[in-house]
């Protein structure tokens, strides 16, 4: 992670609150760094964070395996079945209805991704979430590069690059300014625009010179869902018993997705010390203030 000035105070609390939870993050000078990857130019970066042993995770394997060790705990998945309303007996949430069928349970938990501001309506319940489209940028990098980059984040150029197998790098904004356009969750369609390419590897190129002959690949468009401060929604409402959600994780829920659930199932069997954790991400956090995401001009939160 890089981080230019302005941002190097953040970046320093953020590797604190890292290595305070176990992590062996480092805060590098940019001498260190250079030395950590020679083929970087360094111009505007004050300081960088690197965690060894930190990378990615393919999204689709984990869903699976999440699925798997479900499956094997007893949960009965139904694919492919919508839930089209929740139900509500007085205050308290019983249940839903989907498409085929209704469905009573005692607690009920929406984990619906961008669709869920739409199903949190049919019980008359309103979160601040926007679904918002992101534009994903894809290189082949070429042979000269030589060994995958880093996991990138550059909070200068306000860009993220990743390595991915067969000499590919996943390029694109963690500018709130630039690719989270506002959509209505179903509007799934859309393009990764000329102007936002040249953007996204003109910042990139600055940082890996030798990049500039990658050959660009077809990138692609996916949906996720912001919160005023990017930061998620995780809990149940006192009003509206039997009800709980994980929603709104503004670009970052794939990575924090195993403690979300084990603290949310904690959260639903009655711990305290889950309720204490997950206190900052209640929903009611927003009662008195329901405006909407607005882009605020700034970098989003990803180093709080
Ligand atoms: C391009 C892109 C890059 C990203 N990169 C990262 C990253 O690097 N790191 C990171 O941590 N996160 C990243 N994210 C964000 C991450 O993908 C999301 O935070 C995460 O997928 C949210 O998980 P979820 O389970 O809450 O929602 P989703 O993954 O959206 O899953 C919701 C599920 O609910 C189902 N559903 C919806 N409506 C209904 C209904 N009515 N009835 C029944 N089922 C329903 C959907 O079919 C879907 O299976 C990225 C997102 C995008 C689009």
């Amino acid at each position: 992670m890089l981080a230019g000035d302005g941002q190097k105070g953040d970046l320093e609390t953020a590797v604190s609150h890292t290595q305070a939870a176990g992590l062996p993050s480092q805060l590098l000078s940019p001498d260190e760094l250079a030395v950590l990857d020679p083929r970087m130019v360094l111009d505007g970066v004050a300081a960088a964070s690197f965690t060894p042993g930190a990378g990615y995770a393919d999204p689709a394997l984990t869903t699976q395996a999440f699925a798997g060790a479900a499956r094997r705990l007893g949960v009965e998945i139904r694919q492919g079945t919508k839930v089209v309303r929740l139900l509500r007996d007085g205050e308290k949430v019983v249940g839903v209805e989907t498409a085929v069928s209704t469905l009573h349970a005692p607690i009920v938990i929406i984990a619906a991704g961008s669709w869920s501001g739409n199903l949190l309506r049919t019980a008359r319940l309103d979160l601040p979430l926007q679904p918002v489209r992101h534009p994903v940028v894809c290189l082949r990098r070429p042979p000269e590069f030589g060994t995958p980059h880093h996991s990138l984040l550059d909070l200068t150029g306000g860009i993220y690059a990743r390595p991915e197998t067969g000499d590919l790098t996943l390029l694109g904004s963690v500018d709130a300014n630039v690719g989270y356009d506002p959509i209505q969750a179903n509007d799934t369609g859309g393009y990764v625009h000329e102007s936002y390419i040249l953007w996204a590897l003109t910042q990139l190129t600055q940082r890996y010179p030798s990049l500039e002959t990658s050959q660009l690949l077809p990138g692609w468009t996916g949906v996720m869902t912001i919160t005023p401060n990017w930061q998620p929604i995780i809990g149940g409402w006192p009003d509206a018993p039997g009800l709980f959600c994980a929603v709104g994780f503004s670009g970052q829920g794939f990575q924090i997705s195993p403690a979300v659930g084990k603290l949310l199932a904690e959260l639903v069997t009655g711990s305290r010390d889950a309720a204490s954790q997950l206190a900052p991400f209640a929903p009611t956090r927003f009662a008195t203030a329901t405006q909407h995401p607005q882009h605020t001009g700034e970098n989003h939160s990803l180093l709080r």
